[in-house]
């Protein structure tokens, strides 16, 4: 049998999960700064969570979804992205007696895309969700996390803020109502994916990434003429909030975000390193989907940012290698050892033993890994109760007693 990881997963190991857990603390310190506590839900839920909220008619649903019938026949879907688990947790949990509710949560999503450079099967995300806040500052509170978090973990990187406005969910069917009208005028100028959601995605023909469908959609009606004047002051003063953040943004009205539930504010986070898939983070309002979960009738607005993106984007993180290393003479010294390895345990100290009694192969492996200290146990060592510790910047070597290796160590 040929071993293999399914298409589309992979390990996360090396330097990648060191810079993974580097962004798990870095967003678990800044969440904290500004009191957003994490919530960890299950990684499969019953599919009528997502089949609905999503959009039946969406890619995530049409194609994406791993579904699977559970042995009493419940129908399981593996979670392809955390916002309808966070507020079924939020439901579920009774978390709203007080309002807002600001919560986030990493982990991993799942979705049967096409494999490719920034695009997997299981990949991890990271959450930020407001619920129970219609005014703007929820929108830049939002916004200018994502921005301080990227430029937290990726320094050296440029990204592009886009940001569009929706409207209200009855203005947004209106919308879609043109938009059809409009496609369906032209519908052989469409490319033949485009032509299938003229009826019921026309929205998504807008992002398309086809020469002709892009040529048309320049033209299209705009989602501008049909925006309450609410929603444009709305959007209008998160924009001077944005400015006064000093986070720069393009408006983009073609920007309308994959999954069904969004209206008002939508926005994405683009770098130009990364090729197709250049989005790092995605989100926006999802009004009326809290109620549609069977929660109270309270706005919400939230973001996704790919963990595995960022990854690709982030510098090596350098680590120190001060490992203490053990060397030992021959097996018959076990004993001496073993009060060693309980005292370094005991004494957090880290250290290094691959259970060879060979003085010679321990020392040349201590100077591959560039260890600081070795200690050294030989016949000498156990019969009188020492320990040697040998400096390998010195080569100095010190015979010592359990009570005072600790400060030789730290010398
Ligand atoms: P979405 O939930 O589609 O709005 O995606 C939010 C973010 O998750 C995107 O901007 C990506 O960074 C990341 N993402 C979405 N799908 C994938 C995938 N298949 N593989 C890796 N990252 C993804």
């Amino acid at each position: 049998m040929e071993l293999r990881p399914i298409r589309g997963t992979h390990d996360i190991l090396g330097q990648d999960i060191i810079k993974y857990n580097f962004i798990k603390k870095v967003v678990s310190d800044y969440a904290n700064l500004r009191s957003f506590s994490e919530i960890q839900t299950p990684i499969f839920e019953f599919s009528n969570l997502f089949l609905k909220p999503l959009g039946e008619q969406s890619d995530v649903v049409l194609k994406e979804m791993y579904t699977f019938e559970d042995r009493n026949k419940d129908l399981l879907t593996l979670r392809p992205e955390y916002t309808t688990p966070m507020i079924r947790s939020a439901i579920t949990n009774n978390l709203f007696e007080d309002l807002p509710i600001k919560i986030f949560g990493i982990g991993p999503m799942f979705r049967r895309e096409r494999p490719q450079k920034g695009r997997y099967r299981q990949f991890n995300q990271i959450n930020f969700e407001v619920f129970g806040s219609n005014d703007y500052l929820a929108d830049l509170e939002l916004i200018t996390l994502a921005n301080d978090i990227l430029k937290l973990l990726l320094p050296n990187s440029k990204f592009n803020l886009n940001l569009n406005t929706l409207g209200q969910r009855k203005n947004l069917i209106e919308y879609k109502t043109k938009l059809s009208k409009y496609f369906d005028n032209n519908k052989n100028r469409l490319s033949n994916e485009s032509r299938e959601k003229i009826k019921s995605n026309p929205l998504r023909i807008l992002d398309s990434k086809n020469d002709d469908d892009v040529e048309l959609s320049k033209r299209a009606p705009s989602i501008n003429e049909f925006i309450d004047n609410e929603d444009k002051i709305h959007f209008e003063e998160l924009k001077k909030g944005l400015n006064l953040n000093g986070i720069s943004f393009e408006e983009n009205h073609q920007l309308v975000r994959g999954l069904d539930y969004y209206c008002k504010t939508v926005f994405e986070f683009k770098t130009d390193n990364l090729g197709s898939q250049d989005t790092l983070i995605g989100g926006g309002r999802y009004d009326g989907l809290i109620a549609k979960l069977g929660g109270p009738n309270i706005p919400g607005i939230g973001w996704a940012a790919g963990i595995e993106r960022i990854l690709l984007l982030m510098q090596d993180i350098e680590t120190k290698n001060d490992k203490i290393h053990l060397a030992i003479s021959n097996e018959n010294l076990k004993n001496h050892l073993i009060k060693l390895i309980n005292f370094l345990t005991k004494n957090n100290l880290p250290f290094y033993w691959n259970y060879k009694y060979n003085l010679k192969k321990s020392l040349a492996k201590a100077n591959s890994k560039k260890a600081t200290n070795i200690i050294i146990i030989g016949e000498d060592e156990y019969k009188n109760n020492f320990y040697t510790v040998k400096k390998l910047a010195t080569g100095q070597q010190i015979k010592v007693n359990l009570d005072s290796i600790k400060d030789t160590l730290n010398d």
